[in-house]
Parts: structure tokens; C-alpha cells; sequence
């Protein structure tokens, strides 16, 4: 069981459970995954090293497990040989456990992960001809109760902690195997000093290739905070792994690369702009009061002139970094004309920086909803086209793979109940 203690989180729900920065392992050993440099250097002093060592180590550890991804300390080849067993018998680097990888005939791939106390939540990564997108889950379930969204129908079983959301970007970087060669001097730091600092300083690796590397031709190129949960109610771990994402000596992504979507928590979105900085997506889906408190609940909570103002006041949201909205088409719900042109109206009477993502509703078993027809999603972009807004209508990726939110854990849960039920089946009566 995790180490839990109750935090107020605003919401439909409240208060849940959620996780401290650091989960207690049976084995005693702190796993560091998700610690930030001075938690790093606190833990190494706590652990007996004097200040200016601890200082000095927990910068070199820093840069392997987050800019080199590795997993063994024996890797780490400026720290002295007897302190690496040293580190060993304290910390751990741990990676979310895969229960399930899942490759889809278009690319897209699919990990269903286990947490260390036992809970699935989903990655996922779409790669297309410029670009490769992570998407990341922020909380395993969710409080909200979206009536088109799979997670929805989930209970929130609890936050994931700053470990396990920047483990996701971490193990995706270990499946594509895209952690950077090179010397263990980074471009942007002052490696070259720390080497003259350390009196027993191994020899680099030799096959280590020398000079700085580029995040060119990687394949994961950006992030999107739309797995499951809603990152804006677990803001702290989401800040913090998102930091140690941007962190220049860390996994070092632009946040121009990094996009968090909201269902319109917009008590939040303020600070998310100010404390983090990346791009906003906005999960609107309607434009009726009636019809987004449907989809939507949390709308009747905030509603959409408020949240469409939170929007136009997001720090940093300018022409060049423009908001996204979301829109999941669905028949006869969301999809009119009408409903375009008010959608036009809206963006405009709010003067936002502006983009609209059509989203094909991807229907799951049980879902009350159909996809609205291609011709009706096409006409609905053109009229949103028309008066200069950018209106893309998202491919489906994945299908085969059950890629949409949420889908790849129900599934699993009715592979496992159907297992049981055969295991029962061939089990002896007696
Ligand atoms: N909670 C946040 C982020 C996670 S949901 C939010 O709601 O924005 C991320 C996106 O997945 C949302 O835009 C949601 O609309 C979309 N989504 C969820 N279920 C879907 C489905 N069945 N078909 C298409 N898009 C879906
Ligand atoms: Fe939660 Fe987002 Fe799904 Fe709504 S759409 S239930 S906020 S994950």
C-alpha cells in the first residue's frame, strides 16, 4: 500500500487520497525517481554525506537518471567506484511496471502500466510524419464524470505522484530507446567544473561518444497531459514532473513542446500558466449550457463564459501560442451548424488566441453516444475555417489497440474478469 494522507483537492470529490512525494518500498530503499535536486541532495545528507558532497553528488545523479535515463548506479561512471554500491544499498531508480505494450498497425502504442501499490492507469504514443506525441495519464481514474469519456465511468483511486508521471515520459524514452548519447557534460550546465571538483573521478566510458547531442530525429518529440485524470487536480505532482521534463539538465523538452488539457478547472489555470508555462488545451465539446453540463459536469461548476475568460487571461497565451479547444464530435449532440457558428461567436467575443481540434468521438462499450458522420465533422470545420480559425479534425489512431482514454484499462479489467471466469470454469468441483 502506498503511504497516503488526505489532501483537499477542489472538486466534485473531496477530499481523496493522495500520495507523498516519496512511497515507502518494503525494502526500505528510496526509490528517486520524481525527487528534484535539493530533495536528492537533502535525502544524501539524511543518508550521512556531508553538505558539499551531498551537494556535488545529488548534481551528478541528477543528470544520469534524468538527462542519461539510467537505472543502474554502476552506470554512473564520474561517481567513484565504492560509492556507487553505496547508493545502491539506500535508493532505488525505479520505472512504472508494464503490464501490458500494445503495438498498433499505425504506429501508435499503447502501455498499460502498474503502479508499486497495485493501480493500472494508460500512456500512450502517436507517432505521424513530423512529430511524435506521448500522451500522459495524471491520476489513475478520475473525479470527473464526463458522460463520453471512458475514465469518466471510473472511480478516482488516487493521484499519481511526480514519479510516476515523469516515469511514463522516462520508460517511453527507454522503449524508444532515446536516451542521449554523448559525455556526461551537458550544453546547458556547468558539468565541466563539477569534473574538476571531484578528486575521485573515474575515467568516462570510452565508447561514450564525445560532444552534445541534438533533440533532432528523436521520435518523441512532445507531450500532452490528456491520459487519463485531470492534471489540474493533482497540480503539485504535475508541476514537479513536468519540471524535471523541462529541466534543461533533466529531460530537458521545451514546455513550447508540452501541452496540458483541462476539462475547464479554472480556479487552476492561472497558476498552471504562471508556475508551469506550457500550451493550454481546453476540453470544451459544446457551447450550450445544457449540453456541455451533460458532457461535461464540472460545467455546472464553472461555467463556459467564465472558463472562456479564464481562457483569454491564461498567462503567455498569444497569437504565436495559441489555446486549443477540444471538440469531441458526437451525432446529433454537439454537431450542428448552430453549433459551429456559436462557436465562432464565442472565440470571438472573447478575442482568444485560438485553435479548435475536432475529435471523432470514439465509442466504447456502453457509451450512450455515436460519432458524428465524416460529412457532418467536415462541414463543421469548414465553417469554423471560414472565419479564420484553424479547425483540424484529429485522426483516429490506434483503433485496433482501443487507444482513446481509458479504453485500454477497461479492457484489461474485462480480460482479467473473463479470465477469472475461465479459471473458475476449469477449476475441480468438489
Ligand atoms: N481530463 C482532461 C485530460 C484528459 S481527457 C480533460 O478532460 O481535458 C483528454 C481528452 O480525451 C479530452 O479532450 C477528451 O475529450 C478526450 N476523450 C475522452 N474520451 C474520448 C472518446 N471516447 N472519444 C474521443 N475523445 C475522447
Ligand atoms: Fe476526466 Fe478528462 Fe475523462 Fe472528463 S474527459 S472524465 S475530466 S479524464
Amino acid at each position: 500500500m502506498a503511504d497516503t494522507a488526505l489532501m483537499t483537492i477542489p472538486g466534485l470529490v473531496d477530499p481523496v487520497p493522495a500520495s507523498r512525494d516519496i512511497t515507502p518500498r518494503a525494502d526500505g530503499r528510496v526509490d528517486l525517481i520524481g525527487l528534484p535536486r535539493p530533495r536528492i541532495r537533502e535525502l544524501f545528507e539524511e543518508a550521512g554525506l556531508d553538505a558539499k558532497a551531498a551537494k556535488l553528488r545529488a548534481k551528478q545523479v541528477f543528470h544520469w537518471l534524468y538527462h542519461r535515463g539510467v537505472t543502474d548506479f554502476e552506470a554512473m561512471t564520474d561517481i567513484a567506484k565504492p560509492m556507487r554500491p553505496w547508493l545502491a544499498e539506500r535508493f532505488v531508480i525505479g520505472r512504472p511496471d508494464v503490464v501490458e505494450a500494445q503495438h498498433s498497425v499505425d504506429g501508435t502504442r499503447k502501455w498499460l502500466l502498474r503502479t508499486a501499490d497495485g493501480h493500472d492507469f494508460e500512456m500512450v504514443f502517436i507517432p505521424d510524419e513530423t512529430r511524435g506525441t506521448l500522451c500522459v495519464s495524471s491520476q489513475v481514474g478520475c473525479t470527473l464524470t464526463c458522460s463520453f469519456c471512458a475514465t469518466g465511468t471510473m472511480r478516482l483511486v488516487r493521484n499519481l505522484t511526480p514519479g510516476e508521471i515523469v516515469g511514463q515520459v522516462m520508460l517511453a524514452r527507454d522503449a524508444l530507446g532515446e536516451w542521449p548519447k554523448g559525455s556526461m557534460i551537458s550544453s546547458n550546465d556547468d558539468g565541466a567544473d563539477v569534473i574538476d571538483e571531484i578528486s575521485d573521478v573515474d575515467v568516462i566510458d570510452e565508447d561514450d561518444e564525445a560532444g552534445h547531442y541534438t533533440a533532432d530525429g528523436r521520435l518523441l518529440t512532445n507531450i500532452v497531459m490528456m491520459g487519463m485524470g485531470e492534471p489540474l487536480y493533482n497540480f503539485d505532482h504535475v508541476r514537479d514532473a513536468l519540471k524535471l521534463v523541462m529541466d534543461g539538465d533533466g529531460l530537458a523538452l521545451s514546455k513550447r513542446r508540452i501541452t496540458l488539457s483541462t476539462s475547464g478547472v479554472i480556479p487552476m489555470m492561472e497558476r498552471c500558466g504562471e508556475e508551469i508555462g506550457v500550451n493550454l488545451a481546453v476540453s470544451l465539446h459544446s457551447v450550450r449550457k445544457e449540453v456541455r453540463d451533460e458532457l461535461v459536469p464540472l460545467n455546472k461548476k464553472y461555467g463556459i463564459e467564465d472558463l472562456l475568460q479564464a481562457c483569454a487571461d491564461y498567462p503567455g497565451a498569444s497569437n504565436a501560442r495559441r489555446i486549443t479547444f477540444e471538440y469531441v464530435m458526437i451525432k446529433d449532440k454537439n454537431d450542428s451548424d448552430d453549433d459551429a457558428r456559436e462557436l465562432v461567436r464565442l472565440l470571438q467575443a472573447h478575442n482568444l488566441p485560438a485553435k479548435v481540434n475536432l475529435i471523432p468521438f470514439n465509442p466504447w462499450p456502453g457509451a450512450g453516444y455515436e460519432c458524428s458522420s465524416p460529412q457532418r465533422i467536415r462541414a463543421f470545420s469548414e465553417i469554423i475555417f471560414a472565419s479564420g480559425f484553424s479547425a483540424p479534425v484529429r485522426t483516429p489512431r490506434g483503433r485496433d489497440i482501443d487507444a482513446a482514454c481509458g479504453q485500454l484499462k477497461t479492457a484489461a479489467e474485462k480480460k482479467s474478469r473473463a479470465q477469472r471466469d475461465r479459471e473458475v470454469a476449469a477449476a475441480p468441483l468438489d
